[in-house]
């Protein structure tokens, strides 16, 4: 199995090959790429451990998705902590790298006034990775739109839900893109399934998905 197969763009097998060296895709890429890529879109939830190659399969799930002549926010990813954000972003980047799609990665300002959402123009680009606070503030003041939102990721849902508020907030975002924006496909990521994480997942994944674990 190669990624070839997949029919990704010729821009982003460069990202996969050249930029990311990688050969061919990992077992948890090869299993879920084919059900993330292609039409219906079906949601997933999958177990995965840090080191699985989770983060591709997701970042593939992105960039593939994205309209890039749209300039406006069509992927969403919801990270537990800020550090894994920037991680996110750093990769979706260096994928990405020959593609021209724009992110951002929303998460809490360092106090500068550059990087204080009252004093920026909407968002534009059109991947946000962050976390699910800053994402739901921006939201809230208007400078983040998912009117065009077609992808969410969460990444690391159980990490995301052993901190308070993180639940709410996660499902505040996801009931507003539900809202505003036709069918949004929804992938999530987890190393553990106890009842809280089942959960969450019956409160996000509504119809036909697709399980792996
Ligand atoms: P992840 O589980 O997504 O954090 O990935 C773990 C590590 O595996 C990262 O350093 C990736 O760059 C690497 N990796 C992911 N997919 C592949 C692949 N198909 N071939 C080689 N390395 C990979």
């Amino acid at each position: 199995f190669t990624f070839e197969e997949l029919n990704l763009s010729p821009e982003l097998l460069k990202g996969l090959y050249v930029e990311m060296k990688f050969e061919k895709p990992s077992k948890i890429q090869a299993i879920s790429l084919p059900m993330i890529l292609n039409p219906p879109y079906k949601d997933l939830i999958a177990q995965a451990h840090n080191g699985s190659g989770k983060t591709t399969c997701f970042t593939l799930g992105m960039l593939s998705r994205v309209d890039p002549k749209l300039k406006a926010p069509q992927a969403f990813c919801i990270c537990p902590t800020r550090e894994l954000a920037i991680q996110n972003v750093d990769v979706l980047r260096k994928m990405g790298k020959h593609t021209g799609i724009t992110s951002e990665c929303a998460i809490r300002s360092d106090g500068s006034n550059r990087n204080n959402i009252y004093n920026r123009p909407p968002i534009t680009a059109q991947v946000v990775i962050g976390t699910p606070g800053t994402i739901l503030k921006w939201m809230s003041c208007k400078k983040l739109s998912v009117s065009f939102v077609k992808i969410l990721v969460f990444d690391e849902a159980d990490h995301m839900l052993l901190e308070e508020g993180f639940k709410d907030d996660s499902l505040r975002i996801m009931k507003d893109i539900q809202r505003r924006s036709s069918h949004c496909q929804v992938l999530l990521f987890s190393a553990t399934f106890d009842d809280i994480v089942k959960n969450f997942i019956s409160k996000i994944v509504k119809g036909d998905h697709i399980r792996l674990f």
